[in-house]
């Protein structure tokens, strides 16, 4: 499906994120002073626009025209392979996200090898790729979710860290400082990106298509996360499908028992489809977001019976089975409001 122009245009690679103007003007006085960090932490909220910053101070770093401001040239070699996201310049890591059978990993891990060469491991992993001299200015190393690397990994890397090549930054994306071990987070500069404010708002001042109407339920707009909206903007059909499903689901609630056990089955197939297709949020997230109405008290069970699905499906549960629980549950808590 073809993304909307608006937003495919503001996700490509090597442009800023928008809406984190204070961030950016931070990154760019760091990164205009040679004597300036070579490793830095982007820390933050998910969907802010950490990764997108990640890739357009590569494009930045590498820019061949002489002062491009805040905005790489676009125009230049390095600039238009930036935009393609085929920079050569730029590597992005981070931990698996599935097994070897495609179904969800539960403890998500970057490994030793994916950083330093060992045998039968990754063919090129990160610290040799970053000491290799760069085809332009700058490598840029990215290590995303790195609140996910396991001890080994991170003292494997500790001397990169510390002292990077001279052709070398190493961006780190991960929720904040706290999150790291601290012998990571001690070696990096911190450089904090927040929510943005009227997210969805600002979609439509990017110029993205009036559908944005659609979003409005979106855990994303709530959240201040444009990454997200941009990304259920490009995958329009699906989002459409996981919100109406947790819709027909709520409206179901207050139906007869055979009427909801019939809604929670449908639940269950699109849940099933968003879970296939790494969809997120998947119409568990709709959900969450759509019982806010709820009372508080009520809400917070809402929340428990939506976190015992969740857990369900993860290990592995059939998915009908425990969307049929966690509907007779939201049954149970919208029947005792009336
Ligand atoms: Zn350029």
């Amino acid at each position: 499906m073809s993304a909307p122009a608006a937003a495919s245009r503001r996700h490509a690679p090597g442009l800023p994120p928008f809406g984190q103007d204070a961030a950016l003007a931070v990154l760019r006085r760091l990164r205009g002073s040679s004597t300036g960090p070579r490793s830095l932490l982007l820390a933050g909220p998910e969907h802010v626009g950490r990764r997108q910053a990640a890739r357009w101070l590569c494009a930045l770093s590498n820019c061949l025209a002489p002062d491009s401001g805040l905005l790489p040239c676009g125009a230049c070699e390095s600039c238009r392979l930036a935009l393609a996201g085929t920079h050569p310049d730029l590597k992005e890591i981070g931990p698996a996200t599935t097994t070897e059978a495609g179904r969800a990993k539960r403890n998500l891990e970057i490994r030793i090898d994916q950083l330093v060469a060992r045998e039968g491991g990754e063919p090129e992993p990160l610290a040799p790729w970053l000491a290799t001299r760069p085809r332009y200015r700058t490598r840029v190393g990215v290590i995303d979710h790195a609140d996910t690397l396991n001890t080994s990994a991170a003292n494997a890397f500790l001397k990169v860290l510390e002292e990077p090549p001279p052709w070398a930054l190493i961006v780190l994306v991960a929720p904040g400082p706290e999150a790291l071990l601290p012998t990571v987070a001690s070696r990096c500069v911190t450089v904090r990106f927040a929510a943005v404010e009227d997210a969805l708002g600002r979609l439509g001042e990017a110029g993205a298509p009036a559908a944005t109407g659609d979003l409005s339920g979106h855990p994303g707009v709530r959240l201040g996360q444009p990454g997200a909206l941009i990304r259920a903007l490009e995958d329009a059909d699906a989002t459409a499908a996981a919100r109406s499903a947790s819709a027909e689901l709520i409206a179901a609630l207050t139906g007869d028992l055979l009427t909801a056990l019939g809604a929670a089955e449908a639940f269950a197939k699109a849940v099933a489809a968003s879970l296939e297709a790494a969809q997120e949020p998947g119409p568990l997230g709709w959900l969450r977001e759509a019982l806010r109405y709820l009372p508080a008290a009520d809400y917070a069970a809402a929340l428990d019976a939506l976190d015992a699905c969740e857990r369900a499906i993860a290990a592995y549960a059939q998915v009908p089975l425990a969307c049929s629980v966690l509907t007779l549950e939201l049954r149970r808590l919208t029947a005792d409001r009336g």
